[in-house]
């Protein structure tokens, strides 16, 4: 995601060129890449270049509850600044802000996109991703992945909710045959 925008720092403030983006970067450092793409906009303001983009990423996911993998497109909004490194016509250097993780155009005035897309992706995922909103997740006892289907498990064992409500099903027929 390297773009050279040495035309864009001559050009006047406001300008903007826009771009296509597409490529597969590694977002989790976990050693698969996803896919992103999308639209960015680079606009030339006074003292940097300032890139607005919609992209999609599509990313790999581990589900929190039945632990099994699967892929998400997840919406990542971009907007940060790129302060250059070197004046695009002396080449002197220039300082860019004392701000930690500031962004910066290279001396060859080359814009590398990939690291900030990589943050705002990471961003983008959810804490505890589900591969689908009712999964049935992993049986407590057995282990098995009950989206595939039940593990054949008794009930009771399976839902401790369910063994109370037998617990108080027996409490009762105990109560009415005191009672009689
Ligand atoms: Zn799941
Ligand atoms: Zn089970």
């Amino acid at each position: 995601m390297k773009i050279n925008v040495a035309q864009l720092l001559r050009a006047s403030i406001g300008s903007v060129k826009d771009y296509e983006v597409k490529k597969a970067i590694d977002i989790t450092g976990d050693g698969v890449d996803s896919l992103v793409q999308g639209k960015v906009r680079l606009t030339r303001t006074n003292r940097s270049i300032l890139v607005k983009g919609a992209l999609e990423a599509d990313v790999g996911l581990t589900c929190g509850r039945c632990l099994g993998p699967f892929r998400r497109s997840l919406k990542v909004n971009l907007e940060e600044e790129y302060y250059p490194t070197a004046d695009v016509d002396t080449g002197a250097a220039i300082a860019v802000p004392d701000e930690p993780g500031c962004f910066t155009i290279d001396q060859n005035h080359i814009l590398d996109l990939t690291e900030a897309v990589r943050q705002y992706a990471l961003l983008a995922i959810p804490m505890k991703p589900l591969c689908k909103e009712n999964c049935a997740g992993l049986c407590p006892f057995c282990g098995q992945n009950l989206n595939r289907g039940p593990c054949g498990c008794p009930p009771e064992a399976a839902d401790p909710r369910w063994s109370e409500l037998s617990k108080l099903k027996e409490l009762s027929k105990l109560k009415k045959e005191k009672g009689k």
